[in-house]
């Protein structure tokens, strides 16, 4: 048996990062940039006013108060949108919506709260403002030139915001990574229907697909193979052609009809690796075909599957992904149960259910069932937990967990 850093790295070491790429806008949500992002504009573009009022010259309001107004001649009328085409001179105003041009000759924006329009064309102001009151200022949220993301930013729907706010149409990212995910098993069927003896139904490719797509890949469904070499190795090299990475399930521990391991071994250079954690202790990791498509081999038993995902997939397609953090958050946890085990030279990586205490802590139990295929129990988890090699720990001790979110 190996470590798990040990298989980390070796995973890590062969999951090379892809190839940037201009990405339009709408496609890039979860993405880290490949380059750092300067502004090519300001935003805002021009002057403007922060509120529904009037424009006015702001020497033009000194000593105004509601017991004693002062009145000005409106000039006009500036809905946002349109040009700012009147000037402001001494004793005028104009009537302006929030967004609109500041007009020539204004410098400040009473608000339409503390003054009164007059029959005549005249309107009464209610309070003294100082130059600069409710204007935005052109460049005031970002100035041309100015950095607004270094690489390696992961895009969230704010940053979004910002690039359509500069006009950006495509952004240069780390594309996501396209992953095809396939299945083996002779006893596996897919969709409804009856099982005849012996079977059972298909579930890590639901599950593996999901997964793929939260760590914002595109997944590729490749299917199900059979326990048969011809097909196995079709559908790998097909996959190794298509897809930057193929995760599959099944076929890589010590059966007799495990054949994935005798394909894989004929087209690729794969390292077959027994590690010292429960669940998910066989794993394979290779580069196969001419692109050198890097393959993880998960176990099939469905929740080693999750576990090998989250442990040595996920951290290498966040890497291929160009992203600086591949990991889940790890916190520093409290049990609230006792988590006892037997010594047996492994991690074992418990599955359990977590919240944020009053004492504001994290605090973990056990779900129910910890066996490798009873995938129910774990769907409820929050968190996985590294239980050291040993005895196990009491109520009340510190745990390392990293959280499923
Ligand atoms: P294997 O790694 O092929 O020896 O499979 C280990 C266990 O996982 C066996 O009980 C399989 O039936 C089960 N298994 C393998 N692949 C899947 C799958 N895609 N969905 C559900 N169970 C699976
Ligand atoms: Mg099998």
């Amino acid at each position: 048996m190996i470590p798990v850093e040990e298989a980390r790295a070796f995973v890590l070491t062969g999951s090379v990062r892809l190839h940037p790429k201009g990405v339009p806008l709408n496609d890039v949500l979860g993405c880290a940039t490949s380059v750092p992002l300067d502004a090519p504009e300001d935003v805002p573009p021009f002057d403007n006013t922060a509120m529904d009022g009037y424009a006015v010259r702001a020497a033009d309001t000194a000593g105004a108060s509601s017991s004693k107004p002062v009145r000005l001649e409106v000039a006009g009328l500036l809905p946002a949108g349109a040009p700012p085409s009147f000037d402001v001179t001494p004793g005028h105003a104009v009537r302006i919506m929030t967004g609109a041009a500041m007009p020539p000759g204004a410098d400040a924006v009473v608000m339409v709260e503390e003054t009164e329009a007059e029959d005549d064309g005249g309107v009464l102001i209610r309070m003294q403002v100082a130059p600069g009151d409710a204007v935005r200022r052109a460049g005031s949220d970002v100035s041309a030139g100015e950095r607004v993301f270094d690489p390696q930013t992961v895009i969230k729907p704010a940053h979004l915001g910002v690039l359509a706010s500069l006009g950006f149409v495509r952004v240069p990212v780390y594309p996501r990574a396209r992953v095809g995910v396939i299945s083996t098993g002779d006893e596996l069927v897919e969709g409804g229907g009856p099982l005849a003896p012996g079977q059972i139904r298909e579930s890590n490719r639901e599950m593996l697909l999901a997964l793929v797509e939260q760590a914002n890949c595109t997944p590729v469904d490749l299917g199900l193979v059979r326990d048969d070499k011809d097909e196995i190795a079709e559908v790998f090299e097909r996959g190794a052609a298509e897809c930057d990475a193929l995760i599959s399930s099944g076929g890589v521990s010590m059966g007799d009809f495990d054949l994935v391991k005798v394909v894989l071994d004929e087209i690729g250079e794969m390292r077959w690796m027994q590690i010292a954690i429960k669940p998910a202790k066989p794993f394979a990791f290779g580069l196969i075909g001419p692109n050198r498509t890097p393959v993880f081999g998960l176990p099939g038993n469905p929740v080693s599957s999750l576990v090998s995902f989250e442990l040595f997939a996920r951290p290498a397609l966040r890497q291929m992904m160009g992203h600086a953090d591949i990991d889940r958050p790890r916190v520093r946890a409290v049990t609230d149960t006792d988590l006892r085990r037997v010594a047996d030279g492994k991690i074992h990586y418990l599955r359990v259910t977590g919240h944020f205490g009053n004492d504001g802590r994290y605090h973990v139990a056990p779900v129910g069932a910890q066996g490798s295929h009873q995938l129910a129990a774990t769907a409820s988890a929050d968190a996985l937990v590294a239980l050291p090699d040993g005895p196990g720990v009491g109520k009340g001790s510190n745990v390392d967990a990293l959280l499923l979110i």
